[in-house]
């Protein structure tokens, strides 16, 4: 078994005033150790994608299977323990927690897995030193760039090393030279035989992708472009 996604007709509509299609019977399959980049306009449905496979949002209709496993039939307690070790998302906007440090944010995250806390510290100041913040272990989000809070998020999502990476436009805040960090850390996902899904609008960083998926008019196609 060597899919780690797989969607059947999955599609997702949204009713204001009428009734918005917004991604129409997707059935794709994503393989184990696939690097791949999700393009597509803004308003495209990347994000709403990408929030299904997370299974944080429900399909309107259609079937997410994680693993081979029917995600429809999971209870929100099964969904949960998926999302704390098998599957993570880094969003467009971090969602860090702004009381807490850059070392705990990140062990948080680990230790809500049921990892002791001393353990955990030191995975996230491993993992925090990889993304090129070892220097910023103390710091609030308050204090940090924007880029830094993105590194922290990522760190964050990965902790767990999770089966699965879903990645919001996770560069869109970063200069270049992080965004090639940041795609390093990919590789290194891949190189580990996890996948990674990332939503993107850089062109450069599409390109390195095992291949492109592309939303157009609620279908998703492989693009080449
Ligand atoms: P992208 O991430 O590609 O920019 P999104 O997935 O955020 O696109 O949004 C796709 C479309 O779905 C947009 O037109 C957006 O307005 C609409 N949309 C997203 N979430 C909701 C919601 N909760 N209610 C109504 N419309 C939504
Ligand atoms: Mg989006």
């Amino acid at each position: 078994m060597s899919n780690i996604i797989k969607t059947v007709n999955l599609s997702k509509s949204f009713f204001l005033k009428k009734n918005l299609n917004i991604l129409k019977k997707i059935s794709i399959e994503i393989k184990k150790g696939e690097l791949v980049a999700l393009l597509g306009p803004s308003g495209s449905g990347k994000s709403t994608f990408l929030h299904m496979i997370a299974l944080l949002d429900q399909p309107s209709s259609g079937e997410i299977y994680f693993e081979g496993k029917k995600t429809s039939l999971m209870n929100d307690v099964e969904k949960d323990q998926m999302r704390g070790k098998k599957i993570s998302i880094v969003y467009q906007q971090n969602n860090l927690l702004n009381d807490f440090t850059s070392l705990e944010n990140v062990a948080i995250a680990m230790i809500s897995s049921g990892k002791n806390k001393e353990f955990a510290i030191n995975a996230a100041k491993k993992i925090l030193k990889k993304v090129g913040l070892s220097k910023r272990l103390e710091h609030f989000p308050s204090d940090l760039s924007v880029g830094e809070q993105q590194r922290v998020a990522i760190a964050r999502a990965a902790i767990n090393k999770p089966q699965l990476i879903l990645a919001d436009e996770p560069t869109g805040s970063l200069d270049q030279s992080t965004s090639r960090e940041i795609f390093n850390l990919f590789l290194k996902f891949k190189s580990q035989n996890r996948s990674i899904i990332y939503a993107t609008h850089n062109r450069e960083l599409a390109d390195k992708a095992d291949y492109k998926l592309k939303i157009i008019d609620g279908n998703i196609r492989r693009s080449n472009e």
